[in-house]
C-alpha cells in the first residue's frame, strides 16, 4: 500500500470568474477539474486554495500538511505576497515538498525564484497543434505514456526558455507554427523537486486531456517527499567536527 500523498491544487482562479467561456470549459476553476481527478485516485488526498483565500489559501497549516503543491497562475502573479512565496520556498527546499508549475506559472514568483533566471519565452495564440516527444523514457513521470502524445488545439510557447538547463528534461514540444519547447522540466532544490510542465491554456479544455491529467498525476507521484536528510546548508553553514579521528 503506497503512502498518502497529499496535494494542494493553487490556482489563481480569475480567468474562470471574469469571461464566461472559460467558465464553460471549468465551471469549478481549472484547480476544480485537477482536484476532481486527482481526487478519484485513491493515493491522493487533495486540497485547493485559491488567490483571493486570506493568505491565498496557503497558511502554515496548509503547507505544513501539503507534500505536493501544484501552481497555476496567469494574469495576478504580482498579487501574490512576498511572505508566502518565502513560505513556500522553506517548505520545498527545507521541508522537501514537491511543486508543480502548470503553463503560464513559468512567469509566477515562486518559479521565477527557484529558477533565478527570467523565466522568458516566446508565444502565439492561434489555437494550433502540439506534440509532445518523451525524451527520457523511462522516467516515472512518463508512466504508461507512448512516445508522444498530442493537443489539438493549445496556445504555443517556443525557445529560448530562460530557464536554467533541467536536472531532467523529460518532454519537448513540436508545434505546427514550426517552434519548438522544453515542456516538462525537472528541477531539484535542497530537498524538493519541482516539475514544470507547459501544457495548460485557460482557454483550451488541456485539464481534461487524459494524457496531460495522468502526467500531473504521475508528476505528483516524482515531487513527493522521500524524507530523506535535512541539508545543513539551508539553515546555514556549520562549522562541524570530523567523523574520523584525524591524526
Ligand atoms: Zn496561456
Amino acid at each position: 500500500m503506497n503512502k498518502t500523498i497529499r496535494v494542494t491544487v493553487w490556482n489563481e482562479f480569475l480567468h474562470e470568474k471574469q469571461n464566461p467561456e472559460i467558465a464553460k470549459i471549468y465551471p469549478e476553476g481549472i484547480h476544480g477539474a485537477i482536484a476532481k481527478y486527482l481526487g478519484s485516485k485513491p493515493e491522493f488526498k487533495v486540497k485547493t486554495a485559491t488567490l483571493e483565500m486570506p493568505e491565498h489559501g496557503l497558511t502554515d497549516e496548509v503547507l505544513n500538511n501539503t507534500d505536493v503543491l501544484i501552481w497555476w497562475g496567469h494574469m495576478a502573479h504580482d498579487r501574490v505576497s512576498d511572505a508566502v512565496v518565502d513560505k513556500i520556498y522553506r517548505r520545498i527546499t527545507d521541508g522537501g515538498m514537491g511543486l508543480i508549475v502548470l503553463h503560464s506559472g513559468h512567469y509566477s514568483k515562486i518559479f521565477r525564484r527557484l529558477m533565478g533566471t527570467s523565466c522568458g519565452l516566446r508565444w502565439r495564440e492561434a489555437g494550433e497543434k502540439e506534440r509532445l516527444w518523451v525524451v527520457s523514457p523511462g522516467h516515472p513521470i512518463t508512466a504508461g505514456l507512448s512516445e508522444y502524445f498530442e493537443i489539438e488545439h493549445t496556445e504555443m510557447y517556443g525557445e529560448y526558455f530562460d530557464i536554467p538547463t533541467p536536472d531532467q528534461l523529460v518532454f519537448i514540444s513540436w508545434f505546427q507554427g514550426g517552434e519548438v519547447f522544453r515542456s516538462g522540466c525537472c528541477f531539484h532544490r535542497g530537498r524538493g523537486k519541482i516539475f514544470y510542465f507547459r501544457p495548460g491554456h485557460e482557454s483550451f479544455p488541456i485539464f481534461h486531456h487524459p494524457i496531460v491529467l495522468k502526467v500531473i498525476e504521475n508528476a505528483a507521484r516524482w515531487a513527493a517527499p522521500v524524507d530523506g536528510p535535512r541539508p545543513p546548508t539551508i539553515v546555514g553553514a556549520p562549522n562541524v567536527k570530523p567523523l574520523e579521528k584525524l591524526q
